[in-house]
């Protein structure tokens, strides 16, 4: 299989409304999204991944979840969350996401089994390393997408310098989205759907 170009996404304030909302219960802070009944996609983010999916990119979330160290959430808490993310994030019956990855490890955490630091741990790269290893990704043709400092420096430490884009105050979901799409010179391909035959009249 021809390694696919992805947009990494990062998750909670990129796909997912979660500063915004009430502090979970402790020992989960604000910040940590722990109901899954919170999750709500940002304005943008649907018509935006269909845009990439189409335009052939795999869409993989990457989201650091130290959560679950500290002890705010399990990890079957959070395969919930993600439930409901590939469900908003599905149209036809097709789910847009190509993989969640997370990383459940934090350095001071209150789980002995979750608190290390981690090569998954953004600003490391690992997750974006394993997803391309994982789902056949190439990295050289690949962007991200997130609305924090850490989140762009995983993206070049995976050696995506030049394709990150750090959404909030300056740049929205959609705008991103525009910016990728005008720099990818793949052809428009369904994302959802079996690879076509080339058009009559098309040398093979
Ligand atoms: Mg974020």
């Amino acid at each position: 299989m021809t390694p696919r170009p992805a947009v990494f996404l990062d998750r909670d304030d990129t796909l997912i409304e979660c500063r915004a909302l009430p502090a979970p219960p402790p020992p989960a802070a604000h910040g940590d999204l722990t109901d899954p009944d919170l999750v709500r996609l940002l304005p943008g983010v649907l018509d935006g991944c269909a845009s990439l999916r189409k335009a052939g990119l795999a869409l993989v979330v990457i989201t650091n979840q130290g959560v679950i160290a500290r002890g705010g959430a399990s990890p079957a808490d959070v395969e919930r969350i993600h439930d409901r993310v590939r469900h908003a994030l599905s149209v036809n019956g097709g789910c847009l996401i190509d993989g969640i990855y997370y990383c459940p490890f934090h350095p001071r955490g209150l789980l002995p089994e979750y608190t290390k630091e981690h090569s998954w741990r953004k600003p490391a790269p690992g997750m974006i390393q394993t997803a391309a290893t994982e789902l056949s990704l190439d990295l050289s043709r690949s962007y991200l997408i997130g609305d924090a400092p850490r989140d762009i420096e995983a993206g070049e430490a995976a050696g995506l310098k030049g394709r990150c884009i750090l959404i909030g105050t300056d740049c929205t979901f959609t705008q991103a989205v525009t910016q990728i799409l005008s720099q990818t010179a793949h052809p428009t391909t369904s994302g959802l759907s079996p690879a076509r035959s080339p058009p009559r009249g098309t040398a093979p």
